[in-house]
């Protein structure tokens, strides 16, 4: 990431660091009393996991927390200190490298508990490790039939010295759903596994369940850590609880590219692949250099919105590999003009949760799926920063991706 970015390139996200910054700060405005882990798993949900994990502990994030080891091991390769937790474990996985990493490691059933106290014996240090309870998500997690067996054996590894329980966690299932009955069904058995593995010999640092809607919007769920991930990127959990702007929370990427064509065509012309648009009349027609290869989503074809010279205009037919086209109604932008896809949403600009409701997702998917042939751009404005480096990078896919 310091490379200068070219004046033009085909296509770029940008990456508002300062923006992330100030979401993480509002976050912990919402939970006060908590910890912060900020979850930078899937590449900082297509932000760049690097940048994002250093902008957030600039902000006070105490911990960082990924899905699989590997991301979380790249986290410490780029010299990032404090506490890193990792949550998504598969039979071999690099428990040893993860000790001598000091991660902190979930262990959800006997399997990975039997595998992390091999290590730390070969290792000969103890490992971190946090229980964490299937509450009721039915995913990852021990369920509570399970849980006396984990817990016994995890407080009798502890007292051979081979690990150190830090935390007891969970997970919601609809945290984002106000209301729904499964929160406070969640809560209760959280609860009770808590208690249950503390009257069983566990003195966890941290126990938690927050993701971003409960962060939000259920101060109940706070207990001593939240780890929101969505929210830390400006993006609402669900439009049902509430848009950014209501939590405080700004958009951080901004996804554009250049038109690489634009060009009169005459009515009755079909458009891309399958000919799903025929132009109405005579007409004018914008070339979009970005598909699905870049994770435009392909149930975007004829839906997805984009800014182009200060309108609002819609993918015409399919969304290709590569490329989309819009139709411009006559206008005459030139090639190389900017044609925005989504960004923060106050400059006529759409969002990616239009985007998401154009494609029948959701705003997680189509940040995340933005693919490694964008080069990410690392904008950092000092006007809404407290803290900038001032620097304006591009990372074209190296350093900062697994
Ligand atoms: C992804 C994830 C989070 C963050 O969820 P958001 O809805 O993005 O806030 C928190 N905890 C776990 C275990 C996760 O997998």
């Amino acid at each position: 990431m310091t490379e200068r970015a070219p004046a033009k390139v085909r296509a770029r996200a940008e990456i508002d660091l300062a923006a992330l910054r100030a979401n993480v700060r509002a976050l912990r405005e919402h939970a006060p009393g908590a910890a912060f882990m900020a979850v930078v798993k899937a590449d900082a949900y297509g932000h760049g996991m690097i940048p994002c994990a250093r902008a957030a502990r600039e902000a006070g994030a105490t911990w960082i927390g990924t899905a699989t080891p590997e991301e979380a091991l790249a986290v410490r390769a780029a010299g990032i200190g404090g506490r890193v937790m990792c949550w998504l474990w598969t039979p071999g996985g690099p428990w040893r490298e993860a000790i001598e990493a000091d991660l902190d490691m979930s262990v959800s059933g006997m399997w990975a508990l039997d595998e992390v106290t091999a290590a730390a014996r070969e290792a000969g240090r103890p490992a971190r490790i946090q229980l964490k309870a299937d509450t009721g998500l039915g995913r990852n997690g021990c369920l509570p039939a399970d849980w006396p067996e984990l817990v016994a054996a995890a407080v009798a590894a502890e007292r051979e010295g081979l690990v150190t329980v830090t935390g007891l966690w969970s997970h919601f299932a609809c945290a984002d759903e106000p209301g729904h009955p499964s929160i406070a069904a969640q809560l209760t058995c959280f609860r009770e596994m808590v208690s249950f593995a503390e009257e069983h010999g566990v003195r966890p640092e941290v126990r938690h369940i927050a993701n971003s809607p409960g962060t939000l919007t259920l101060p109940e769920t706070h207990f001593d850590l939240v780890r929101p991930g969505i929210a830390m990127y400006g993006i609402s959990p669900s439009p049902e609880i509430g848009t950014p702007e209501d939590f405080g929370l700004r958009p951080v990427m901004r996804l554009s590219a250049s038109l690489a064509l634009v060009k009169h065509a005459p009515g009755g012309l079909g458009v891309s692949y399958g000919h799903h648009y025929v132009t109405p009349g005579a007409t004018t027609l914008g070339l979009v250099p970005l598909g699905y290869a870049d994770g435009i989503p392909r149930h975007a074809s004829g839906t997805g919105p984009v800014l182009i010279g200060g309108k609002r205009r819609t993918v015409a037919g399919r969304v290709a590999m590569d490329q989309f086209v819009v139709d411009l109604g006559g206008d005459e932008p030139v090639a190389g003009d900017e044609a925005v896809l989504f960004g923060p949403g106050d400059r006529g600009e759409p969002t990616a949760e239009d985007w998401a409701q154009a494609a029948g997702t959701i705003a997680y998917e189509i940040v995340t799926r933005i693919g490694a042939r964008v080069p990410r751009v690392y904008v950092d404005d000092a006007d809404n920063a407290d803290d900038t480096d001032g620097a304006d990078d591009v990372d074209d896919g190296g350093a900062a991706r697994e």
